[in-house]
């Protein structure tokens, strides 16, 4: 069982002949937790990553089929992963951009949408769209290069915490002593919960179903996005090679239909919702992976750092927060919170170590701000879409009319979905 043990810092010491030790642990080996132990690394830290499925590096996707999970990656992600030397080294014939966004309401008619355009906002493209795979096997090679990163394919199990610093103790590989931990382990992040760190958790009741097909007619570099009546959202993200991928929240109980559904049921489904919007939008389509479903929920930690007395700890990514995957950014906030970390602890002054409580205090007011507005927005939208209420109704397919009509608002909320974050 995992658990977390406060010592005096004279009782850690006695092991401390027989443990590892570096500056900082990242735990957790999803995009976050690569990208970050990356990041540390080449900012001159001794770092080492602890995840169990870090043994063999993530294969390079190829072919004609796409991976299972594919994410929009806003451009602070590209800043980010270009900042990583990441950017330039994906093979960019498996990204897609995105230059238009199509959101549409549940009525049908005509003026119930929402356009975003690239053009229109003076940008190069809203957001590229792109397989999990291709990030993570980049972030493997790269980190097989980086000598001041150690990576041990293995679980945490239990964290001694002391004024001095953190013994980690893992399933196999014994003990590692470092200064600060990095919790990059996921929504049901262990640390979190070792820590006796609350989080609010709510249920959204439903489930992503997600699937790659090809399409007869071209996506024209558009995100489609159709709010159904009763709650259901169907998302239709560009791919390269006239592919789109698909991502359809709904009740779990149509999920797992859907995820028994053979052609002629996902032809019949298409033509039917959104007043046969998506056949007429992209044209007959062919499934071309396997389908998957995944549950959703919100989540956010009441805090980021470790509590008062074991703060030589820092949440990020989906250990720290996780929303309804409805405007595509939950991987995207994580990666600001690496963003702030890096920047953070890259300008710290010498006498100050990693884990000093100034950093960690300034790293925690700086990311609450961000996450608190898009996990608000998020969550607001889905609930509004998901209402019955003639009330409700009018308002949100006349509220999408209406933001569409002003230069303003889509120019703030491009900038939101953008997700303008440096280097400093
Ligand atoms: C259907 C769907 C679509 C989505 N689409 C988008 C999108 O388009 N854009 C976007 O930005 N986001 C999207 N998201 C959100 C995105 O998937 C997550 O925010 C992101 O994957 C979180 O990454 P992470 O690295 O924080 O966590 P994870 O990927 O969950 O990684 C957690 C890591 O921690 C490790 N770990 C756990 N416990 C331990 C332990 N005890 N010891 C060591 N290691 C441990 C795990 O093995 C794993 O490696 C979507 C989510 C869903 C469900």
């Amino acid at each position: 069982m995992s658990e977390v043990h406060q010592n005096s810092p004279s009782k850690s010491h006695v092991h401390s002949a027989k443990i590892r030790t570096a500056d900082v642990v990242v735990v957790g080996g999803g995009i976050v937790g690569k990208a970050c132990a990356l990041g540390l690394a080449q900012l001159g830290l001794q770092t080492i990553e602890i995840a169990p499925d870090l043994g063999q590096s993530a294969p390079g996707p190829q072919g004609p089929q796409w991976g299972q999970r594919i994410y929009a990656f806003s451009p602070s992600t590209q800043k980010l992963l270009a900042h990583l030397q990441i950017w330039d080294a994906l093979d960019h014939s498996r990204l897609q951009a995105v230059r238009d966004m199509r959101i549409y309401g549940d009525r049908g008619e005509k003026n119930d949408q929402l356009h975003l355009s690239a053009f229109e906002a003076g940008t190069p493209q809203l957001a590229w769209i792109g397989e999990s795979d291709l990030i993570e096997h980049t972030l493997d090679q790269a980190s097989r290069f980086q000598n001041k990163l150690e990576r041990i394919s293995d679980t945490l199990e239990k964290m001694d915490i002391d004024i001095d610093g953190v013994t980690l103790h893992l399933k196999n590989a014994g003990s590692i002593r470092t200064q600060l931990v990095v919790a990059a382990d996921g929504a049901n992040s262990p640390i979190r919960s070792m820590l006796g760190i609350n989080a609010s958790e709510e249920s959204y009741s439903q489930s992503a179903v997600v699937a790659n097909w090809l399409c007869t007619y071209p996506h024209l570099e558009t995100a489609f996005q159709w709010f159904l009546p009763g709650g259901d959202i169907v998302a239709m993200l560009p791919l390269p090679n006239k592919q789109v991928s698909m991502v359809w929240s709904t009740s779990p109980e149509h999920a797992a239909k859907l995820l028994q559904f053979d052609r002629s049921a996902w032809q019949e489904q298409f033509t039917s919702i959104a007043h046969g919007a998506i056949t007429k939008q992209l044209g007959e389509l062919t499934l071309n992976s396997v389908p998957a479903a995944f549950p959703l929920r919100k989540i956010r930690a009441k805090r980021f750092i470790g509590p008062e007395g074991a703060p030589k700890v820092a949440l990020i990514g989906d250990a720290a927060h996780v929303m309804h995957p409805l405007a595509g950014q939950g991987l995207n906030l994580g990666l600001r919170d690496v963003v702030v970390l890096l920047n953070i602890l890259g300008k710290r002054e010498s006498f100050r170590s990693p884990s000093d409580l100034v950093l960690l205090r300034r790293y925690e007011r700086q990311r609450q701000g961000d996450t608190s507005a898009l996990l608000w927005v998020t969550d607001k939208l889905k609930k509004l879409f998901s209402a019955t209420s003639g009330t409700e109704r009018q308002l949100r397919n006349w509220g999408l009319g209406l933001v569409n009509k002003s230069h303003f608002i889509k120019q703030r909320l491009i900038e939101r979905a953008l997700g303008e974050i440096d280097f400093e």
